[in-house]
């Protein structure tokens, strides 16, 4: 048998508490609760993949998740990792309305075909930037929680995430709140879908006449309103950017060709790997500014985002921060990410450096 042949597979949950629960205006993550998946050629080699699941956001529940991941899996046995781009077709077709699961597969083939190749996911896409920088989230709650947030990163990160869209005077308050603590931050501002556009351009009126004019603001209305990111994007002097919105390339291409939006948020786990590097591809070529965004993640696919963002290069935005919010994860990465939010890709040796402790 060619050692290249796919010959074991292995699903397993990936759980971790949080330090505190990651909350949006749209729901809450109050634990790490993923998919993990090994899979194993005859000659020896693994490679690992994470589905990230965020039933808030996209519907996918773990129990669907692990059902598909393990179907799928059994399939994959008998195929040779040497065709890889094939199985990741294969995969994209099998899984195309489980977009967690199908990122986890992908994941765990281009790990393994790089650790075949011995090189790092950074140099499969590129090796264009030697780190990148993650911003760090300021979750929806009390202005005091806020408070003592900042107090314990202010000195850690440059760039802040403010969650917004459930108070409009609240939100206000915990933004002066950032921006006080940390004046020459960038701040990205994400409603999650939360506003109408009228209610978005007021709130955004309201807090630049405050003296806060965000870097980029993500997804301020619902989903599928392309009109409303458009209006927006021509009323406000800001950088409207698609998040929930962009989930293929197809909604991507819609966005730019309308001019709906001035930035992107390039997801793993809503778009794939194949799908995301063609996003990234036409956004460069749009003059679109880009983040590589994430869902509830450990550093397993963390560093995939990262390895993919600083090999490709060109990413204004890195919003990787959910390994920091995990309390004894099952996926460390020692020092390849420092606690300021550097993800030290360069550093990564084979597939993406990261192998997780419960295989
Ligand atoms: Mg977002």
């Amino acid at each position: 048998m060619k050692d290249s042949i796919i010959t074991k597979t292995e699903v397993k949950k990936l759980n971790a508490e949080l330090f505190m629960p990651f909350t949006i205006s749209s729901g809450s993550h109050k634990s790490l609760a993923n998919a993990a998946v090994k899979i194993q050629t005859a000659g020896g080699v693994c490679g690992y993949g994470e589905a990230p699941v965020a039933t808030h956001i996209t519907g996918e529940t773990v129990e669907q998740t692990e059902a598909n991941l393990k179907a799928v899996c059994r399939d994959m046995e008998g195929l040779d990792a040497a065709d890889y781009l094939k199985i990741l077709h294969f995969i994209e077709d099998r899984l195309d309305n489980n977009r967690a699961a199908m990122t986890c597969l992908e994941l765990a083939v281009l790990d393994l075909v790089c650790r075949m190749q011995k090189i790092s996911l950074w140099q499969y896409y590129g090796a264009a930037e030697r780190e990148v920088r993650t911003d760090i989230t300021v979750v929806i709650g009390s202005e005091d929680k806020a408070r003592g947030f900042m107090k314990k990163t202010v000195s850690r990160f440059k760039d802040f995430k403010i969650k917004v869209g459930v108070d409009f005077d609240e939100d206000i308050k915990r933004l002066k709140v950032v921006r006080e603590a940390a004046p020459g931050a960038r701040l990205i501002v994400d409603a999650n879908c939360a506003y109408s556009p009228e209610d978005a351009e007021k709130f955004f009126n309201e807090l630049m006449r405050q003296g806060i004019k965000p870097d980029i603001v993500e997804q301020p209305v619902k989903k599928n309103d392309f009109e409303g990111l458009k209006y927006l994007t021509e009323k406000l002097p800001l950088i409207i950017c698609a998040d929930e919105s962009a989930y293929s390339l197809n909604d991507v291409f819609e966005l730019i060709r309308r001019k709906c939006v001035k930035g992107i948020n390039i997801k793993l786990t809503k778009l794939g790997f194949l799908r995301a590097r063609e996003v990234w591809a036409l956004a460069r070529s749009s003059g679109i500014k880009l983040m590589m965004g994430e869902m509830m993640e450990s550093e397993l696919s963390s560093f995939a985002a990262a390895e993919m963002a600083g090999g490709l290069g060109g990413f204004d935005f890195i919003d990787l921060d959910t390994p920091f919010f995990l309390k004894d994860s099952p996926c460390p990465a020692g020092n390849l990410l420092s606690d300021t939010g550097i993800y030290h890709i360069a550093d990564v040796r084979e597939g993406t450096g990261i192998i997780p402790g419960i295989f």
